[in-house]
């Protein structure tokens, strides 16, 4: 390993790895993102970051191309009910706007960041062996198995985490969480402008947000009790669902090409036990996957690559990095994972006296309590770089 920084394998090229890659390349690493897929296609819908990602974005250097591919939207403090009545209105100065992207906008930033070389596509890791000295990951290829060697080696490879399984083959399966969501992307400048907004049903959540381009991203939750459930046309079931909700509802939906409307079953994890061992360690989805209720999934694999480029900087002890690394993050991640599997709880029950309840409550004390409990969400702040091995005073 050198003074400025050793070699790293990071598993999975979503937002964590590619951030994480970013991260450990500004500190002198030398880094091989391996991803499964054959290619980084445009893939996904859009999502929003809070302001405590968009930190984490800056320490990582990438927080200009955040803001410059995003735009800000309302939906954080902006809550209607299906007729259209606000049980909560966002207000300037009160309420800090989100910032919302298309998925693919940011992937390709991102990957703009990173040297052809360091990305290495249709590479899928099958298994992690370590020594005190070294970690290997064995990865599929259309060529075959290949074995890459490293000093360090970084699961960001989602929810199902081979890297996880491989190095902690106790650890818990991902658990649905009986909720079955739908997403969808309108077409450039067919419904605009849109502020940003969310509207609660009985069992059912609808939000969107405005994107670059004029095209506004929407979802929809709903309760499902048994995983699996597919449909043949998914827009003429979400319109089956909501269509008669208030505009502009309808209008997006009508504005959204059929085929490219999402459907997914949501899962999360049970907290884990650690996020590192030896020289392998957990970030992302791999970590602490939860539900998007909070909206705070990849604003946390943020946060992860944050801190762990700033641990391993001028680090020459990995385990001792990684530890440092588990003990920041765990606490603060599995906090957030839990209130995200809670939440729909309340929010997503299909009880009429929990739903007029939840929304008489929230039209009487709404924003000020929303606002307080949104900033203790997003208050977090990376640390200051420091030096490995001095105290600090
Ligand atoms: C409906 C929905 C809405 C959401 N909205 C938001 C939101 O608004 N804000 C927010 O912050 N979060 C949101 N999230 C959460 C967010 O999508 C995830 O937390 C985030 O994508 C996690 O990033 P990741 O890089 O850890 O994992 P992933 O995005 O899952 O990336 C993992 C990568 O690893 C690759 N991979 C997998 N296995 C292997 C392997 N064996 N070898 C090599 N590569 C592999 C995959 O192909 C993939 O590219 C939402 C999630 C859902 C489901």
């Amino acid at each position: 390993m050198t003074e400025r920084g050793g070699t790293a394998l990071v598993a999975g090229g979503g937002i964590g790895g590619l951030a994480v890659a970013i991260g450990l390349r500004r500190a002198g690493w030398s880094v091989t993102v391996l991803e499964r897929a054959a290619e980084f296609r445009e893939v996904g819908a859009g999502w929003s970051f809070a302001p405590n990602a968009v930190r984490a974005a800056d320490a990582l250097g990438v927080g200009e191309e955040l803001r410059a591919v995003s735009v800000p939207t309302e939906a954080g403090a902006t809550l209607r009910t299906p007729a259209g009545g606000h049980l909560m209105r966002f207000r300037a100065g009160r309420d800090t706007p989100l910032l919302a992207n298309h998925r693919a906008d940011l992937h390709r930033v991102l990957l703009g960041h990173l040297p052809a070389a360091a990305v290495r596509a249709g590479a899928e890791v099958t298994g992690v062996e370590q020594t005190d000295r070294r970690v290997t990951a064995v990865y599929r290829t259309p060529g075959g198995l290949r074995r890459a060697e490293a000093d360090v080696l970084i699961g960001a490879d989602g929810i199902g985490s081979v890297v996880r399984r491989s190095t902690w083959p106790d650890s818990p399966a991902p658990v649905f969480q009986r909720i079955l969501c739908w997403r969808g992307v309108t077409k450039p400048g067919s419904v605009w402008p849109v502020e940003g907004f969310q509207t609660w049903g009985r069992g059912a959540r609808f939000g969107a947000h405005p994107l670059s381009r004029q095209r506004v991203f929407w979802f929809l939750t709903v309760r499902q009790n048994e995983p699996g459930a597919r449909y043949d046309d998914n827009l003429a079931e979400v319109r089956h669902r909501i269509g008669d909700w208030h505009e502009p509802i309808p209008a997006l939906l009508s504005a959204t090409p059929p085929d490219s409307v999402l459907c997914h079953d949501i899962y999360d994890l049970d907290p884990l036990t650690s996020y590192a061992a030896g020289r392998v360690a957990l970030l992302g989805d791999a970590a602490h996957a939860m539900t998007p209720f909070l909206a705070q999934g990849a604003c946390q694999a943020l946060e992860d690559a944050a801190i762990l480029a700033s641990e391993l900087t001028g680090a020459t002890e990995i385990p001792a990095a990684l530890a440092r690394y588990d003990e920041a993050r765990r606490p603060r991640s599995q906090q957030v994972r839990h209130m995200a599997r809670q939440d729909p709880r309340i929010s997503l029950s299909t009880s009429t006296l929990t739903y007029c309840l939840m929304t008489r409550l929230t039209r009487l004390a709404g924003g000020g309590v929303a606002a307080r409990k949104a900033a203790r969400l997003w208050d977090w702040t990376p640390p200051i770089p420091s030096r490995h091995g001095e105290e600090s005073e």
